[in-house]
């Protein structure tokens, strides 16, 4: 069996929808698992919902008002008036709808954030389903959290792969027999039954769960790019396919940030030498790029990733002493303590260059215990660029006209974070 995944921008309309049909009836003899994503970019649009109920940034039933157009927008288009999706669709707002009238700060703000942001892939999941069945493509819809088990870590939670499989199991292959299986990325459900998420773009690790727990022959996850590219054709332009990548560079690649592929789905499917295809929905019958364990002949092509919105924190003790490990160790303790990413280090004698996801409101908390034991210097607006395979000409390149702050190097990559 294989698993699908089809992302936001598959199914960002009606007819993002009706292509998404075409080419899952293409495949249907096969029988694949699909599993999709919330519906273009409903995930921001439910993060400003989110926001502005707990933290007052605007109106949360006028936000929620937008989702609720966008989904009725596509559903006239695709069904005939009077179809039961159009309630089912009414009971996930309903779910949003409750929240929305507790008083803010009755429960906190990433466990509201899962239980309204997880909204989009009902929603989209529950279309797709509806879609598909009335294609006569008979589609069984399935809610991911009677399977995909995760602790309580909200935004960001672990999978417990032992429940998850045995769930797995005992449902999906059952569910199977009788039609195409339907269900939503990046949702889990605690043993408590609470809903969570897995971590925005979670969706592709969530088809790696099921192609690992089901011992898929091979999984593809469905874009609006021919496959993996050398770069992030928005801000490269003439960056090139690659044909085939090892899941080791991969990894790299998408650890560094590229965003083409969540980092965490290579891992389950290399332990079972599951393989990845990368294809674009907009040409179905394209190469794309295939991950795999087989050797890659040729040499990588330099592979640039772009991490936006960077700090570079200057960390320097009060009391002339050095930054030695229990300092580093500290340091890191209060990183982790405000889940504030580390993307890149630094370190000499007085001084730790951090280089870190700039997210304010975890930065001012963050800044508030570290100044109480270092000197801190904050540089934000920056860019880490990192770049895989990398030739002297294409650093100097990009760092032309650019203010350099940091610059590290191994045989393989190069990492620069420069002025935005
Ligand atoms: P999905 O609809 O599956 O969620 P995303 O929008 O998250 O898709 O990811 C696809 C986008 O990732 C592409 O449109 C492209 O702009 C961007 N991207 C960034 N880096 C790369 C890369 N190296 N190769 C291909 N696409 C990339
Ligand atoms: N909808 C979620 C997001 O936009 C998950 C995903 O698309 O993978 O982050
Ligand atoms: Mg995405």
């Amino acid at each position: 069996m294989i698993v699908f995944k089809f992302g936001g921008a598959s199914v960002k309309d009606a007819a993002g929808i009706r292509n998404v049909a075409e080419i899952v009836a293409r495949y249907r003899a096969t029988n694949p698992l699909l599993i999709v994503s919330a519906s273009g970019k409903t995930t921001n649009s439910l993060e400003a919902v989110v926001n502005a109920h707990c933290l007052g940034q605007g109106d949360a039933w006028e936000a929620l008002a937008a989702v609720k157009a966008h989904h009725e927008n596509i559903v006239d288009d695709l069904f005939a008036a009077g179809h039961p999706v159009r309630a089912d669709l009414h009971d996930s707002f309903v779910e949003i709808e409750w929240l929305l009238e507790e008083t803010p700060g009755h429960d906190p703000y990433d466990y509201v954030y899962d239980q309204i942001v997880s909204v989009g892939e009902f929603l989209s999941s529950k279309i797709l389903a509806a879609y598909l069945d009335a294609q006569g493509l008979s589609a069984q819809w399935l809610d991911v959290r009677d399977v995909l088990c995760t602790d309580a870590t909200y935004r960001e939670a672990n999978v417990d792969w032992a429940e998850t499989g045995k769930r797995i199991a005992a449902v999906v292959p059952a569910m199977r027999q009788k039609g195409l299986v339907v269900t939503q990325g990046f949702v889990g459900v605690t043993p408590e039954n609470t809903t969570t998420t897995l971590g925005r773009e979670g969706s592709d690790y969530t088809a790696a769960i099921f192609a690992h727990c089901l011992r898929a022959e091979g999984m593809t996850i469905w874009k609006d790019v021919p496959g993996v590219l050398t770069a992030d054709p928005r801000l490269f332009p003439d960056a090139q396919k690659l044909d085939h990548l090892s899941y080791e560079e991969a990894i790299e690649m998408t650890y560094y940030g590229a965003q083409v592929i969540h980092p965490k789905t290579m891992r389950p499917l290399q332990v079972l030498g599951i393989p990845l295809f990368v294809k674009s929905f907009i040409d179905p019958d394209g190469p794309g790029t295939v991950v795999d364990d087989r050797l890659v002949e040729q040499p990588y092509p330099p592979v640039i990733v772009v991490k936006k919105q960077q700090a570079l924190l200057e960390v320097s003790t009060v009391d002339f002493h050095f930054i030695n490990e229990d300092k580093l160790h500290h340091l890191f303790g209060l990183f982790s303590k405000y889940r504030v990413k580390v993307n890149l280090l630094q370190n000499s004698s007085m001084k730790c260059l951090v280089c870190v996801d700039d997210q304010p409101k975890k930065r001012e908390v963050l800044l508030q215990d570290l100044l109480e034991y270092y000197h801190v210097a904050v540089v934000d607006g920056l860019e880490l660029i990192t770049v895989r395979h990398y030739d002297a000409s294409l650093l100097d390149h990009l760092k032309f006209g650019r203010k350099l702050f940091l610059e590290e190097r191994t045989p393989q990559t190069a990492q620069l974070v420069v002025q935005a």
